[in-house]
């Protein structure tokens, strides 16, 4: 069979480490020189370029596959980012994974792999099925592989022994069929990214105001007086919200305020790319007015802070706070005012780890902005208490009616192209009533009532043996959760593990005791259908649905499209299902029809969609209408956390490299850290390291204390000195998951606790 011989990797040579801090503005000829890098490296000049000017543009463009930051209204003709490009010529790499590939390696084999050489090996081609007597993949045809997943959906003791996971790439359309099948199965068992990134903002901003979104638009982020960037590295994980920064800077003396353990680059100055004359002539924008740097945790601190020098501001000063906006629109006002007095200076000092001086300054920052937005990301959702911090962020936002007017409200930034989209279109392990009773009427079906199991407890479910068929949409699994060691063998006790995929990563590796691995098509590659070339339609972290259209050949002939898997799969088990798979599959169109009837907010999904950047889902909160418990914007009156480590340890944070989406690792680099070919490693406090006798780059063995008392270890790391507050330290994902205890998970969010882990750091013992 085999042909041409594919080469292991070597790990003999590995390249020199160092890391030197970042002397250069965010963007600018970094990420210019960057793009052309990589262009070289995927050899994609020519159709790297074309895609560039493709890329999130509606007149026929596709929508780039990272994060979820809104297209441009301006027009913008290259409304892309250095990591976008990434992102997509990492997609139209010309290296394949098909049947040779697999013929060459052991899956044992392939165990040793770096996560960076297992995606960089290039795209998967055709459906391969796992053979535990060779240890290696085979192919399988498409229709042999639905009725091995059919058999094994059809011989489980119930629906709710199989679980249906969905990372946030997955289009609106793939996501309802998804959701639509695994109801109609019978199990609301449908984990997706979001239980592990936004599912606290969800849940505050939903108790607070009545929706689990935020409420701007990028019209809000080009009319703001401030704006409070909290736990984001924006330069990497939503490069183009660079753009709305610099120019409000330029065209309105717009103040930034950071709020970050880290200082990131966004936090210092910037050149955008697309601005040719700012880039010619070395000319960066400032964008931060002043950089908080809270101890890890101590986010909510902060926000108290600033709430209560408002109040106290007030009894001087009647306009630092909107009375008559809190008297109309808002629920307990005097509760929240009475926690504001009792809590002390001192106690917040303490919980924040800045001192108040700096917080005064955060908050006349905010008394002087007519208009304000407070956006923010993972550095404020994985922890125990983010619900809290959230809904302390949307009281600060209500004391001055910073919401329901233009520039003005709460953004979290979602982190996935579509992870919004999947929510709203029914990826819900706890859905409601109404949207089943929706679904139900809509699509002839009868959904379970109970609710399913979130990401935590599918991993629980799988290694106690009640979870025993494992499909994952995208993404991967066993790399962007906790407890890896445990994650590993709970996806290993299953009896069936499906990935849908376009590159091979850990997760088809670490696989059940049958698997199958099904390539599917990419963002930028042509759906073509029954009914002509398909468009796919997302949402971003604004609310924004608009179309993706395909601009190039498939890297396979016998890639399928998400929706196609679904149907394939839903009709292989559900023989006589009324749903029509086959006319879904074969027109989108229908199924948005469908969509429409479902969901509140599609109407003429598919005439409204097809208007120049789509159309904006509407945000009742956003029109001062709080479907809450009260009817009205509720404040929060949550006690002030304790954020501190127990003495003598530190609080470490997971974090994501400039170099990296997600699980995908494209380098050892961490271009705005000035790491080079290094990710084993924590970057810590000096006096931290002094105290525990480290020198820069030592090895250390780093052990996390989890809530049960159960501990667990990663030796032969290396630490790195940086600028981060003490108590706190950061190693990366998914190396550092390891660390994150399964067990240890919000009360409040269901979250795990990805960035609260507390930990101790030891010399590593000589090998
Ligand atoms: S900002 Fe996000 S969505 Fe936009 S090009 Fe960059 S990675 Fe893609």
């Amino acid at each position: 069979m085999p042909k041409k011989k594919t080469p292991t990797p070597k790990s003999s040579n590995k390249p020199k480490f160092s890391q030197n801090d970042y002397k250069h503005p965010a963007a600018a000829w970094g990420a210019a020189f960057s793009v052309g890098r990589v262009l070289l490296e995927q050899r994609e000049i020519v159709e790297g370029v074309e895609a560039v000017f493709k890329m999130n543009h509606e007149d026929g463009g596709f929508d780039c596959p990272g994060c979820a930051w809104p297209d441009d209204r301006k027009g913008l003709k290259m409304d892309i980012c250095e990591n976008g490009i990434k992102h997509v010529t990492w997609e139209m790499t010309k290296k394949r994974v098909g049947r040779e590939f697999f013929f060459e390696h052991t899956v044992t084999e392939l165990l040793e792999w770096s996560d960076f050489q297992l995606e960089d090996a290039g795209r998967l081609t055709e459906p391969m099925v796992y053979n535990p007597n060779t240890d290696k993949y085979d192919p399988i045809n498409w229709e042999d592989a639905f009725s091995l997943i059919a058999k094994h959906l059809k011989a489980l003791p119930s629906a709710d022994a199989a679980s249906f996971y969905t990372s946030g790439r997955l289009s609106n359309e793939a996501t309802f069929l998804y959701q639509l099948f695994a109801r109609e199965f019978g199990t609301n068992n449908l984990p997706d990214c979001s239980n592990m990134c936004h599912e606290a903002s969800g849940r505050a901003l939903m108790a607070s105001i009545g929706t689990g979104k935020g409420t701007c638009d990028l019209n809000d982020w080009q009319n703001t007086d401030a704006i409070f960037v909290m736990g984001v590295n924006v330069a990497t994980n939503a490069p183009r919200m660079l753009t709305a920064l610099g120019d409000g800077v330029k065209e309105r003396n717009m103040k930034i305020v950071h709020i970050n353990p880290l200082i990131e680059v966004a936090a210092t100055d910037a050149i955008t790319p697309h601005e040719i004359m700012d880039m010619l002539l070395f000319r960066s924008t400032k964008t931060s007015s002043l950089n908080l740097q809270p101890r890890i945790g101590g986010d909510m601190a902060i926000m108290r802070g600033i709430a209560k020098y408002l109040l106290e501001l007030a009894e001087t000063d009647v306009a630092a706070i909107d009375k008559a906006f809190i008297d109309k629109y808002t629920a307990g006002f005097e509760s929240y005012r009475d926690v504001c007095k009792s809590t002390s200076w001192d106690e917040i000092e303490r919980q924040a780890g800045v001192p108040r001086e700096e917080i005064f300054k955060a908050a006349a920052i905010y008394r002087s902005a007519p208009r304000c937005i407070i956006s923010w990301c993972l550095g404020v959702t994985q922890h125990e208490f983010a619900v809290d911090t959230i809904r302390e962020i949307t009281n600060v936002l209500l004391l001055r009616a910073n919401i329901g007017r233009e520039g003005a409200g709460p953004c979290p930034i979602r982190g996935h192209s579509n992870v919004q989209g999947n929510r709203t279109c029914g990826i819900d392990h706890r859905p409601s009533e109404d949207w089943l009773a929706r679904l139900d009427s809509a699509c002839g079906i009868r959904s379970p009532r109970e609710h399913g199991l979130d990401t935590v407890q599918t991993i629980e479910a799988m290694y106690k043996g009640d979870v025993g068929v494992f499909i994952g949409m995208g993404g991967n699994f066993a790399s962007a959760t906790p407890d890896t060691e445990y994650t590993f063998e709970a996806l290993r006790r299953c009896g069936l593990t499906v990935h849908i995929s376009t590159k091979l990563n850990r997760s088809h590796v670490v696989h059940g005791k049958e698997a199958l691995i099904l390539p599917c098509l990419g963002r930028t590659e042509f759906d073509q259908q029954s009914a002509g070339q398909q468009q796919i339609t997302v949402e971003d972290s604004m609310s924004m649905v608009h179309l993706s259209k395909g601009m190039r050949a498939p890297a396979s002939s016998s890639l399928k499209s998400e929706c196609a898997i679904v149907s394939g799969i839903a009709r292989a088990t559900l023989p006589e299902s009324k749903t029509p798979w086959e006319k879904y599959t074969g027109n989108y169109d229908s199924i948005r029809d469908k969509m429409a009837e479902a969901l509140v907010g599609f109407e003429n999904f598919n005439r409204r969609v097809r208007q120049p950047l789509g159309f904006r889902l509407a945000q009742p909160a956003r029109e001062l209408i709080f479907h809450t418990d009260t009817g009205r914007a509720n404040f929060s009156c949550a006690p002030l956390h304790d954020a501190l480590p127990p003495p003598g340890k530190l609080m470490m944070c997971t974090l994501r490299s400039h170099d990296q989406f997600n699980t995908t690792v494209y380098s050892g680099n961490d271009r705005y850290r000035g790491v080079k070919n290094l990710r084993t490693l924590l970057f810590m406090n000096e006096e931290d390291m002094q105290e525990r006798n480290l020198k820069q780059f030592d090895f250390i063995d780093i052990t996390s204390f989890a809530k049960d008392g159960t501990e667990r270890t990663i030796k032969q790391f290396r630490v790195v000195k940086y600028n981060i507050p003490r108590g706190s330290a950061a190693g990366y994902m998914p190396e550092c998951n390891a660390l994150c205890p399964i067990g240890d998970y919000s009360a409040q969010s269901d979250q795990p606790l990805m960035k609260q882990v507390v930990i101790d750091v030891k010399p590593s013992q000589a090998t």
